[in-house]
């Protein structure tokens, strides 16, 4: 069986700010388990990580890592945690900030981390057969695992969470950032900028996204936010495999950060939404249907359609409560209208996974009419919380949810086509129509209580994705 190296930006539980994080967290266990896959993680050390995974770590190793004209220091420390052997790489300066993200030189910071991992390699006793890599901040990673083969037959497969999110920097910084003859700039560069995430899909052996819907749809260029000549030229190499979550950590008999723990009672659901209710000051009436959003507050997540018709929708006799942060303008609409409905709507806008979880066991309904979405992992984690989800058919969200059909009592959620805010408004409303009818209600339950998305077949797909390019390439 294989060794494999995961290369990410993010890892749950050390540190989060989104799916990807859960996905790292939750998959090298499942290829571990299910599939004898010896999956090891690194990952940058920021001082975001808490104290108390930083005081479990242990020192290993350290090394100068050179690029371009710098000489940056990188500590190895090692952690293992639920039978994963996670690897962090401390330096000084990039990692040593508030937050992860958001920095003038995030560029330079994710660039100097492809250095180390590519370092790294020669100075662990693990020797990965491949490199699995994900999303824009481990593409120069792939890339220079290429350039450089620091380790004989080593192949390398890249995954996009995401490709929105590119790591695009000027290129002047190329020989700032790389030791390495110009002829190489091809393969770096996209459209006269350095670009992290092409450097990866360009290097790789193979290329996953995380659902087939949105494998097929980032070949198009609506979707492929400008690489889709790349992804043409490479589609033969491109998979789309579906992500699953962790059905232990989500999982509403034994979470801890729930008030009422349930399998599948809706009375014990009802208990939730009472309890949530009573904490974010709504009025207390468990019959009342409570629909929930939990998102970054971005474009992509379809919040201009929320925006569109939340006044209209508020008419009705519901609640609704938001959790989020991100973009001023959503931050703020959502703030003042809640402002104008005290008794229908609560803005939460912060990060705080308890709450989340509170939402996922309270509400009846999840809201996730993305305009795009490579997988989508809410719209699961509010599965497996039975609670529905609402969703528009694109990506990941088209691959899990399948809208209700009254007439032959088949679906688990509801869903509509276009990214227009009336066809929104009048799924929503369908929503509470099929709530307020008591059979309907009952089949589409059963249905959300059947739906399962372990990481079961997904780590199968990954499996075998390995075991073919040992076998072709080796
Ligand atoms: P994305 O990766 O694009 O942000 P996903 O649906 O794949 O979207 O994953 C989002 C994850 O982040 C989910 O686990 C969701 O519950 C969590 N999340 C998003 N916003 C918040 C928030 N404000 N507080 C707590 N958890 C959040």
């Amino acid at each position: 069986m294989e060794n494999v190296l995961f290369v990410a930006s993010e890892c749950t539980p050390f540190v989060k700010t989104g799916g990807l994080a859960d996905v790292i967290g939750s998959l090298p266990q499942a290829l571990k388990a299910n599939e004898g896959v010896d999956v090891r993680v690194i990952l940058p050390l920021y001082d975001e990580i808490a104290e108390k995974w930083r005081d479990q770590m242990e020192y290993h190793t350290s090394f100068e890592v050179e690029f371009g004209w710098r000489n940056q220091e990188a500590r190895i420390y090692t952690l293992n945690y639920n039978n994963i052997l996670y690897y962090f790489i401390a330096n000084d300066y990039y990692f040593t900030r508030k937050g992860i993200y958001g920095y003038y030189d995030d560029g330079e910071r994710f660039v100097f981390f492809g250095h180390a991992v590519i370092e790294a390699l020669t100075h662990l006793e693990f020797k990965p057969h491949i490199l699995h890599a994900h999303d824009w901040q481990a593409g120069i990673a792939v890339a220079l695992a290429k350039i450089s083969q620091p380790i004989e037959g080593l192949k390398t497969v890249f995954t996009i969470h995401n490709i929105k999110y590119q790591g695009i920097m000027p290129l002047t910084t190329f020989a700032d950032f790389f030791n390495l003859p110009e002829d190489h700039i091809a393969g770096l560069e996209w459209n006269g900028m350095l670009n992290c995430l092409k450097s990866g899909l360009f290097h790789a052996d193979k290329i996953t996204t995380v659902s087939p819907s949105y494998a097929e749809e980032i070949t198009n260029p609506y979707f492929s936010e400008g690489l889709h000549p790349i992804l043409l030229e490479r589609s033969n190499d491109i998979v789309g495999v579906l992500n699953g979550i962790d059905t232990k950590e989500y999982n509403p008999s034994i979470d801890p950060l729930i008030p009422v723990n349930y399998r599948s009672s809706r009375a014990k659901k009802r208990d939730n939404k009472i309890l949530l209710q009573e904490k974010v000051g709504l009025p207390i009436d468990g019959k009342k249907p409570l629909y929930t959003i939990i998102t970054r507050l971005v474009e992509q997540k379809g919040l201009h359609l929320v925006q569109a018709i939340l006044d209209e929708f508020l008419l009705e006799d519901v609640q609704f409560v938001i959790l989020g942060t991100g973009d001023q303008e959503f931050e703020r609409y959502f703030a003042e209208t809640a402002d104008r409905y005290p008794d229908k709507l609560v803005t939460l806008l912060t990060f705080d996974e308890g709450m989340a979880r509170q939402l996922y066991a309270g509400a009846d309904f999840f809201v996730m009419p993305s305009k795009f979405e490579p997988c989508g992992l809410a719209q699961l984690i509010s599965l497996q919380y039975k609670t529905v989800p609402i969703v528009r058919e694109t990506g990941g969200l088209k691959d899990t949810v399948i809208s209700f059909n009254e007439f032959t009592g088949e679906g688990n959620g509801f869903s509509f086509t276009n990214y227009n805010a009336h066809d929104l408004l009048a799924v929503l409303h369908y929503s509470l129509t099929t709530y307020h009818n008591p059979t309907q209600w009952a089949t589409l339950g059963k249905n959300v209580n059947k739906s399962q998305f372990s990481w079961k077949d997904s780590a199968r797909d990954y499996a075998s994705l390995y075991d073919g390019l040992s076998m072709k390439y080796v």
